[in-house]
């Protein structure tokens, strides 16, 4: 059976509904057309200009994308920025786009849910955008850095922790939420795994024992790209659509390790 932009984008707002989003957020259908039959789709973090072209080299109807491309209103699609030319080379090559981004955050296909399952949480438990869970043995803090630059490819900041302190259980905000610490602190958890950690929560998570882990933004949330495209996949397949969806390769900054 034949899949259009419109399936997609149902089954996504079915597992993470838009409406869940934030205020600030502009997730859902952004580029194309709802009744565009899709055959392939292309799965990213961000829609960048490499990731519309690896698209057209696979002939994606369409991308879903976590970070939407664009926030608010544009006066004029004059390519002279980077976010006009993707526009414009999607409407060209009639790619579509569907961005899922805070709506995503709250859900089991989050970048938070794929890191705890790449460092093998277990009792995994949500509150708000933080996925809480116990580490399969208590480590220190030093080897939970190491482990995690191992798990996530990518280097880790760390910030607070003694050389003897254990982290037994650890909270994970992939992407930017390091306001969330002392909350991470609440629920029981040692140390919060994010992707941008600014000096004043630094200092204050330090001065009260807690250990801050920051991964980078793409780093802690790039895992969630193959997860979705997997669970989309099994998804239409199990309702018979004949479409093929693929994680994509394009680094925005290169090689993380
Ligand atoms: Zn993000």
């Amino acid at each position: 059976m034949p899949a259009t932009v419109e399936t997609v984008e149902k089954l996504i707002n079915e597992i993470a509904p838009f409406e869940t989003a934030e205020a600030f957020d502009n997730p859902g259908l952004l580029v194309g057309r709802r009744d565009a039959e899709v055959t392939k789709v292309l799965v990213a973090l961000d829609a960048t200009l490499d990731v519309v072209m690896e698209a057209e080299r696979l002939k994606a109807e369409l991308i879903v994308s976590h970070h939407p491309l664009f926030f608010h209103g544009r006066k004029n699609l004059v390519e002279e920025d980077a976010e006009a030319r993707v526009l414009c080379e999607m409407v060209r090559a009639h790619i579509s786009l569907i961005s899922a981004h805070t709506n995503l955050d709250k859900t089991m296909l989050s970048g938070s849910a794929a890191c705890a399952g790449l460092l093998s949480l277990q009792n995994l438990r949500q509150d708000g955008y933080l996925f809480v869970g116990e580490l399969p043995e208590p480590l220190p803090a030093k080897l939970l850095k190491d482990k995690t630059e191992a798990c996530l490819h990518a280097p880790i900041r760390q910030y607070g922790g003694e050389p003897g302190t254990l982290i037994r259980t650890l909270a994970i905000a992939g992407g930017a939420d390091d306001e969330d610490w002392q909350e991470a602190m609440h629920l029981g958890a040692q140390a919060l795994l994010t992707g941008e950690v600014r000096h004043h929560n630094a200092l204050a998570a330090a001065m009260s024992g807690f250990v801050l882990l920051d991964g980078g933004h793409y780093a802690t949330e790039a895992p969630l790209v193959s997860v979705l495209a997997e669970y989309l996949q099994k998804r239409l397949n199990d309702v018979k659509y004949s479409v093929q969806f693929f994680a994509s390769e394009c680094a925005p900054f290169g090689a993380l390790e």
